[in-house]
């Protein structure tokens, strides 16, 4: 039976993931482990394209990839980033109900909510 991972052991697999980032275009490889609340981790990394505006975040790949293995909104308990959100993901971590987020910044590692992350957020 395995432990749920500590905070910085989630961080240490988002280091290791980020090497498979597709960054040809900025070279800035990021990766992001979720853990979900039952326990299992689910990792993204950014994909970019030669169209840049196409190009996805390490934190939508993760949260995709977990959407289309049965998770949902609320199932998300940390983000650990390689690096600080972008607008576009601080969205994301709203609306996927993520608890904490662990993310690296000006060389040390910061912990927020989504909500300290995007303050008075859209809401439907
Ligand atoms: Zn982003």
């Amino acid at each position: 039976m395995s432990r749920t991972p500590t905070d910085d052991e989630l961080l240490a697999r988002a280091d290791a993931i980020a090497g498979r980032a597709y960054a040809p275009y900025s070279g800035f490889n990021v990766g992001c482990a979720l853990l979900l609340r039952d326990g299992s981790v689910v990792c993204g990394v950014n994909v970019e394209n030669a169209a840049y505006p196409l190009g996805v975040c390490a934190e939508r790949t993760a949260f995709s990839r977990a959407i289309v293995e049965g998770a949902r909104p609320g199932d998300f308990a940390v983000a650990a980033i390689t690096a600080s959100p972008c607008g576009g993901c601080r969205q994301w971590l709203i609306e996927m109900g993520v608890e904490r987020v662990v993310f690296r910044h000006g060389g040390g590692v910061r912990t927020m909510t989504p909500a300290e992350l995007l303050p008075e957020t859209f809401e439907l």
